[in-house]
């Protein structure tokens, strides 16, 4: 059984990842800036990690174009891509404590979560899109007697990723695995706030045999590495996990740049409605409570508003309660912890800046609420609940992305519908009913890219990932996540 001494010594003996990898080396950036890459455990700098620009992007996207045009990835063997894409996976399984050890360290989640579902499930991801990369076939047109038509998907060259740091690993991989399947060369740029498992991979990538140049990671701050990717002319498409804001400027610069395809995985204020006819309350309360505190909150699928039915809303309120008070922050290198810190003091300040206004507004704070476990340094805060939350309320528009939720009532389906849908994100709702009909005429109604029913987050890998509306477009996971990273030619052949 592992232990916090455990992880306390591992996190104590490895060397913490820092410097950038372009072209197959490990770089300081060009400049020799770094910046200060802080653990939200306690609030103490983890180390010192390069600062990339735009001087050190270029390079990256200069030897990823390189590497693209000669071919020493696009041009291999499908089987020997798909050798290599394994061997990584298998590295990564090797390291996985590792990994898991940066991701908490980086982020402030628990291990357990680290462990069981982060590293996983990047690994998974991997595997995945490996075994997929032989079957991307193209078509066959109609065609004439003397004429032969076929379309092919071709791989379109550099792809810049930016991902965040909620799930930093996780993110990149949804990215990185397709668009490497696929034939594709890669700049990619962690948060700042979590880098260290995205250089990893890139040292891993190395080791698997990935060829140098294919996969370049340039650790920076978003407003000068991020900005200077999205307007690279030599990087084709722009695939990003992050918030609105920045999906906006990543369209412009497309725009001012080379009109660079752009895929934006944003942020949501989804609604999990609970009807009176619920099949298991108990069941549901328990999801109700996970799905807004796991990862403390910091995902962009999380159930932020729970609409719960009128008739049993007092009730479901306190299994609610009960539920979330099991949760409870702790150290994140605790293995038996199930809650962790946010991952920047930033972070911890916006949360508690909507708890302040959601007392403003009148909504009624029933748990949490405050910050906690100051003493050791780190950003921690409580589990939250609101009820009696208004839809024009603040904390019903505006994603907190921490762990505070706002519970609703409702009178009927139409009064759940119309609340669900009036916000101008679209990711993620979920409801609960024993009626066939209500959840199928449901699933039709609300406006969001991912429906589930009775269940939270319940679609795996095999699903397509992403929003409606202001949650952006373009999606990850699944077989479509391929083409996504391909153009399609069509080729005619006259006899
Ligand atoms: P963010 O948009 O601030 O940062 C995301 C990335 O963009 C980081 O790597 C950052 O350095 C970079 N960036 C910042 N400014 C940039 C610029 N001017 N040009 C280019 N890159 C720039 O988001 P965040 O705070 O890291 O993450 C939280 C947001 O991400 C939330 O809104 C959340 O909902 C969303 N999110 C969405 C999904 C999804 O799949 N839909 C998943 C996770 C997180």
């Amino acid at each position: 059984m592992t232990s916090l001494a455990h992880f306390e010594t591992l996190a104590g003996s490895i060397e913490l990842p820092g410097k950038a990898i372009i072209d197959g080396k490990l770089l300081a950036s060009a400049s020799g800036e770094t910046f200060d890459n802080v653990g939200p455990r306690d609030g103490r700098v983890l180390n010192k990690v390069a600062s990339c620009n735009a001087v050190d992007v270029d390079i990256a996207a200069t030897a990823a174009r390189e590497a693209f045009e000669d071919g020493r990835w696009r041009n291999l063997h499908y089987r020997k891509k798909k050798d290599i894409l394994f061997k990584l996976a298998e590295l990564m399984e090797r390291d996985a404590e590792t990994l898991a050890l940066l991701e908490s360290l980086d982020v402030g989640k628990p291990i357990k979560d680290s462990l069981a579902v982060d590293i996983p499930g990047a690994i998974r991801t991997l595997r995945y899109y490996a075994e997929a990369l032989d079957k991307v076939y193209g078509e066959v047109g109609p065609g004439t007697p003397d004429r032969f038509s076929f379309a092919v998907h071709e791989p379109l060259g550099v792809i810049g990723v930016i991902v965040p740091w909620n799930f930093p690993l996780l993110m990149a991989m949804w990215k990185v695995a397709p668009a490497l399947a696929m034939g594709n060369s890669i700049v990619l740029k962690p948060a700042e706030q979590s880098p260290m498992t995205a250089l990893k991979l890139g040292q891993l990538a190395l080791e698997a045999g990935v060829p140098p140049g294919v996969l370049n990671i340039v650790p920076g701050l978003g407003a000068t590495a991020g900005k200077a990717i999205a307007l690279h002319m030599d990087v084709d498409m722009i695939a990003f996990t992050g918030s609105g804001a920045v999906g906006r400027l990543l369209m412009q610069y497309s725009g001012q740049s080379n009109l660079k395809r752009v895929s934006l995985e944003l942020g949501g204020k989804s609604p999990q409605i609970v009807f009176a006819d619920c099949p298991d309350l108990n069941a549901a309360a328990v999801q109700a409570a996970w799905s807004i505190f796991f990862n403390q909150g910091e995902v962009c699928t999380a159930a932020s508003r729970l609409l719960v039915q009128d008739s049993i809303a007092d009730a479901f309120t306190e299994s609610l309660l009960r539920a979330a008070r099991k949760v409870s922050p702790g150290d994140p290198l605790e293995p038996r912890t199930n809650f962790g810190a946010m991952v920047s003091q930033e972070q911890m300040k916006t949360a508690l800046r909507y708890i302040d206004t959601a007392q403003k507004e009148g909504a009624s704070l029933k748990l949490g609420g405050h910050q906690t476990r100051a003493d050791t340094g780190g950003f921690y805060v409580e589990p939250t609940v609101f009820t009696g939350v208004q839809p024009k309320d603040t904390l019903a528009r505006e994603e907190v992305f921490g762990p505070v939720l706002a519970v609703t009532k409702f009178s009927d389906a139409d009064d759940a519908f119309r609340m669900a849908n009036d916000t101008v994100y679209g990711l993620a709702a979920g409801l609960w009913t024993k009626d066939l009909s209500l959840a199928h005429h449901a699933a039709r109604k609300l406006k969001a890219g991912l429906v589930w029913i009775n269940g939270w987050d319940s679609c795996d890998l095999t699903m397509p990932f992403g929003g409606f509306k202001q949650s952006g477009f373009g999606r990850d996971r699944s077989l479509h996540a391929l083409h996504k990273y391909a153009d399609l030619k069509s080729v005619s052949i006259t006899f």
